[in-house]
C-alpha cells in the first residue's frame, strides 16, 4: 500500500506553501494530494494584494515571510515572479479612520518599514482621478504591491518539488482515516494512502473533510469580488494600490486599466455541503447581478474618485473566500485528533500571508511548535460552533463586511 509520512490536502496556494516549507525544512516523504489542478479554486481568483502592515499585527508576521520567500523562490526555480512594488496609498478622513492610520503609520515606523505622509500635490499626481479633503490623512507605504497568485502557487509547488516533495493531481481525498484518535492514512478516488499525518488546506472545502472526524472549523465560504475598468488614459501601470477606508474600496493598475474592490453591507455566504468541486463552475453571484454591489457602493464611491464616473468597467471576478467570525486564519494541531492539523480561514488574506502560514504549518508539524505567534489563529478558539447556523454564518458575514485591506 502507497505511504507518506504527511499529507497535504489541496493544491492552492497554501497547500503547496505547506509542502515546500516542508519539504525545504527536510521533512522527507511529503505528499500533496490536489483533485482538480493546482491553484484552479480561490488562488486563481485572488487580486493578490500584498500588504506588510494591516490592523492585524498577528497577520503581519506572517505577510512578512512572504515578502522575503520571493527571492528564495526564484533561486530555486529560476522564474521570476514579477511582484509588482507600486506601494500603496493609504486614505482616511473621518475622525476614527484617521486614528487607524495614524496607529499604522505609526507601529510601520516603529517596526523598520518605509512609510511616508504625501500631501494633495503627491496624490493628484499619483492617481489623478482621485478627489481628497486637503487636510486627508494620506500615506504611502511604497515596498507594498501585488502579485500574480497562480504564478506565486506554480513556484511553491516547483520549489516543494525540488526539494522531494511529491505532487499528485486529480487525486480527490475521500476521507481522512483514524483510528483511536489518532491519523492512519487518507482514502483517495485511486484507493488508501498510509500516512500519520494530515495537513488540511482544502480552502473553502476544509470542513467537508474535518467534520467526519468531528473536528468543525470556524469558517464560512463567503464572497469576495471586484471590477476591473478598461484600459483609459488616468490609469497607468506605475500608480500606487489605493487603500480608501472612507470609501470602503480599494483599488490596483491593470494591465493599463484599474481593478476596484469595494466593502458591502452584508457579504454573500454559502453552505459548504453545497459546494461543487468545480468552483469556476459554481454561481457565486447570480447572473444579472454582477453590478448590484458596486451600484450600492456608488455614491461613496463616486464622491471620493470622481474621475471614475467616466471609466469602462468591463469585467467581474467572484471567488470565495473561507471567512472566521474575527478575521483571523485557522492554523495549527486540530485537537482532539492527533497528527491532524489545518491551514484554512483565509479570510481573504491567503496570498500575502502564504510564506508565514508555509514556514509555521511546517514547524509545527516537524516540532510541534511554531516560531511564530499561533494563538491568534488557534482552531478552536470559539469552542464548539456550528458551521452551517445562520447564527455562525452572519458572524462571518460580518467580519467579511468589517474587512479593511
Ligand atoms: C475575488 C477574490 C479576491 C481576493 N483577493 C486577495 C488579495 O488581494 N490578497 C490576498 O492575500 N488574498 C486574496 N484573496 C484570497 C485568496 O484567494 C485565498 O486566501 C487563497 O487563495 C486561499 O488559498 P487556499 O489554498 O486556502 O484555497 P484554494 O485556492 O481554494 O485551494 C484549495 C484547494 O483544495 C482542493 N481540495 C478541496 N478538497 C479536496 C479534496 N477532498 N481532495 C483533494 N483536493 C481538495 C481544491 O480543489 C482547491 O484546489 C481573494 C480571493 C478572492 C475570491
Amino acid at each position: 500500500m502507497e505511504k507518506a509520512s504527511v499529507i497535504v490536502i489541496g493544491g492552492g496556494i497554501l497547500g503547496t506553501s505547506v509542502a515546500y516549507h516542508l519539504a525545504s525544512q527536510g521533512h522527507k516523504d511529503v505528499l500533496l494530494l490536489e483533485r482538480r489542478d493546482l491553484a484552479t479554486a480561490s488562488s486563481s481568483q485572488a487580486a493578490g494584494l500584498m500588504f506588510q502592515v494591516s490592523s492585524k499585527p498577528a497577520v503581519d508576521q506572517l505577510s512578512r515571510r512572504t515578502f522575503n520567500v520571493f527571492p528564495e523562490l526564484e533561486a530555486i526555480t529560476g522564474e521570476a515572479l514579477d511582484f509588482k512594488s507600486v506601494g500603496t496609498l493609504r486614505l482616511a478622513e473621518g475622525d476614527e479612520h484617521r486614528e487607524s492610520l495614524t496607529n499604522l503609520y505609526t507601529r510601520a515606523r516603529e517596526e523598520g518599514l518605509r512609510a511616508n505622509k504625501v500631501d494633495e500635490l503627491w496624490r493628484k499626481d499619483h492617481l489623478p482621478w482621485l478627489r481628497t479633503a486637503r487636510d486627508a490623512l494620506a500615506v504611502f507605504f511604497p515596498d507594498e504591491g501585488y502579485i500574480d497568485p497562480y504564478r506565486l502557487t506554480s513556484a511553491y509547488a516547483k520549489a516543494a518539488r525540488s526539494y522531494g516533495a511529491k505532487i499528485k493531481t486529480g487525486t480527490s481525498v475521500l476521507s481522512i482515516k483514524q483510528d483511536k484518535g489518532a491519523i492512519v492514512g487518507v482514502d483517495t478516488n485511486e484507493g488508501t494512502i498510509l500516512c500519520d499525518k494530515v495537513v488540511v488546506a482544502g480552502g473553502s472545502w476544509s470542513n467537508q473533510l474535518t467534520m467526519p472526524l468531528g473536528v468543525a472549523l470556524p469558517m464560512i465560504p463567503t464572497r469576495s469580488h471586484f471590477w476591473i475598468a478598461a484600459p483609459d488614459k488616468n490609469f497607468s501601470d506605475n500608480q500606487p494600490m489605493l487603500v480608501h477606508a472612507d470609501a470602503g474600496a480599494y483599488t490596483r493598475p491593470e494591465v493599463g486599466g484599474l481593478l476596484l474592490g469595494v466593502q458591502e453591507e452584508r457579504s454573500r455566504t454559502f453552505d459548504f455541503r453545497r459546494l461543487p468541486e468545480d468552483i469556476l463552475s459554481f454561481a457565486v453571484t447570480e447572473e444579472g447581478t454582477e453590478w448590484d454591489a458596486l451600484i450600492e457602493a456608488e455614491s461613496r464611491v463616486s464622491s471620493f474618485f470622481p474621475g471614475l464616473e467616466n471609466a469602462r468597467f468591463e469585467s467581474y471576478m467572484a471567488g470565495l473566500s473561507a471567512y472566521t467570525p474575527d478575521g483571523h486564519f485557522i492554523l495549527g494541531q486540530a485537537d482532539p485528533v492527533s497528527g491532524l492539523y489545518v491551514a484554512a480561514g483565509c479570510c481573504g488574506s491567503g496570498v500575502m500571508a502564504s510564506g508565514g502560514i508555509g514556514e509555521a504549518l511546517a514547524e509545527v508539524v516537524i516540532t510541534g511548535r511554531s516560531n511564530y505567534d499561533l494563538s491568534a489563529f488557534a482552531p478552536q478558539r470559539f469552542g464548539a460552533i456550528d458551521p452551517v447556523s445562520e447564527d455562525f454564518q452572519n458572524q462571518c458575514a460580518k467580519a467579511r463586511a468589517r474587512k479593511s485591506k
